[in-house]
């Protein structure tokens, strides 16, 4: 690297004297590829503050609307927009709850993105990329330009040549079932992917498993204790540094004098399968009349303000980092970051999944203790649920447990410091990326 990036790094640096206390760590340059999802993008920018920190240059490239967050954290922002982002944006339901459908989506705009950018990477030399384990144009950009890569899953890791071994019944039969409904878009991916293998001279195969790469450094954002079986990462390649939380993105405060009484509850279905309007009616019959305060995030505005219960308050946004140090209960849909982020606080959870990989980090969460797991959230059943665990203290006390564990994986900065000394093992030569054939 020329001395003169070095020099801007320097004075860019605010945490020299972290620096000092691990000589040898060097000053790189890294690009960031991720997906324009909040689930994916808010754990990233944990780790991109503490890369800045650490003095490395980052250059972040996403979807426009994540711009003003993303150049909070000290990282370069460049624009990658697709049509992605319009469909993610308008409802997650339109690309489909079938998994096979999101991946063909991903994948098409991955390539595309990977095809628009390919020159100005080049042109940046960066030492190496960090992508989301969604992202393909991460992993096609590394593989066709020479750039370590390294991977970042804000989700759980998934063992990509065969099922785990002793995966659940319910989650063997989700996936055939989605083989079964998802089938021509598994024809489309193969096609796709077999084009752009062809373009950027790959084995198809090598982009099909783009999600679930071994190659390069694996950075978890969740602890072994929460992932399913953890035997399957070696420690070597996977780092489970548990959650990452970047403070900077909430956008407001919440005013909790307006609350009628300290028993709260969030009710949140995080920001992409969030068009249950039954669901949200549920909950105004479970709780109206009740002690509960009830906070609820509706990011598609479309609860039915009209039958809006007294002791509820209704925002389009909530700061969820901020209610989640207040709140007694969650009522999620079990994204991961959200479930981190309750766990993280001690809050247990009724977990009410709606799509992806939900079902399994609700299922997790209830076989840990931590909360009651409903796939049909009658207005009944949640009003029996949240008041067996505002009656027992077992649910907060095995959320709290969890939350230690997560603090003590290290979080971002433990992630980050894995970045730099794995990038100077490859510099040193004593780091090899292993061939995933
Ligand atoms: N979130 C928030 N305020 C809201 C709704 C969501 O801050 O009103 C944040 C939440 O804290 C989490 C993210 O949006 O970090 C949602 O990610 P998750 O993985 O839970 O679910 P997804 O939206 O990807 O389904």
């Amino acid at each position: 690297m020329d001395a003169l990036i070095i020099e801007e790094h320097r004075t860019q640096n605010k945490e020299q004297k972290y620096l000092k206390k691990k000589p040898g760590w060097r000053l790189g340059k890294c690009v960031i590829f991720s997906v324009p999802a909040t689930g994916h993008v808010n754990p990233s920018l944990a780790l991109v503050e503490e890369l800045v920190k650490l003095g490395e240059k980052v250059i972040y490239y996403n979807s426009s609307k994540f711009k003003d967050v993303i150049t909070s954290t000290g990282a370069e922002f460049r624009d990658c927009s697709t049509d992605l982002d319009a469909l993610v944006d308008s409802s997650g339901m339109q690309f489909g709850k079938n998994m096979i459908g999101v991946a063909y989506v991903v994948l098409k705009s991955g390539i595309e993105i990977a095809g628009k950018v390919m020159d100005d990477i080049r042109e940046e030399k960066p030492d190496y990329i960090i992508r989301d384990i969604i992202s393909s144009h991460g992993k096609i950009i590394s593989k066709a330009l020479k750039i370590p890569l390294i991977t970042f899953s804000p989700v759980f890791a998934f063992e990509d040549k065969k099922l785990p071994p002793k995966a659940p019944l319910f989650f063997i039969l989700k996936t055939f079932g989605m083989v079964i409904t998802g089938f021509l878009n598994l024809l489309a991916c193969f096609a796709l992917a077999g084009r752009a293998a062809k373009r950027y001279g790959f084995k198809r195969k090598e982009l099909l498993y783009a999600y679930n790469d071994f190659s390069g450094l694996n950075i978890i954002s969740t602890t072994r204790e929460f992932q399913y079986y953890p035997e399957l990462f070696p420690e070597s390649r996977f780092k489970f540094c548990g959650p990452m939380f970047y403070q900077g993105r909430e956008k407001a405060d919440f005013d909790f004098k307006t609350l009628p009484s300290d028993k709260i509850i969030y009710i949140s279905l995080g920001t992409v399968y969030n068009k249950d309007i039954d669901f949200y009616r549920n909950c105004f019959k479970a709780f109206s009349g009740t002690d509960y305060s009830v906070i609820m995030s509706d990011p598609a505005c479309i609860a039915p303000l009209k039958e809006k219960p007294e002791n509820f308050v209704i925002r389009q946004y909530v700061p969820q980092l901020q209610v989640l140090q207040r709140a007694k209960l969650f009522i999620t849909h079990s994204g991961m970051n959200s479930m981190h982020e309750s766990l993280y606080y001690g809050v247990p959870v009724i977990s009410v999944p709606q799509a992806a990989d939900q079902f399994l980090i609700g299922k997790r969460a209830a076989a840990l203790g931590a909360g009651i797991y409903m796939e049909k959230p009658t207005a009944d059943r949640l009003r029996k649920a949240a008041d067996k665990i505002f009656g027992d203290p077992k649910y907060a006390a095995a959320a709290a447990k969890l939350g230690k564990g997560f603090r003590e994986a290290g979080g971002a900065k433990a992630a980050a410091e894995d970045v730099i000394q794995y990038m100077r093992k490859m510099d040193q030569g004593l780091e090899r990326v292993e061939s995933r054939e």
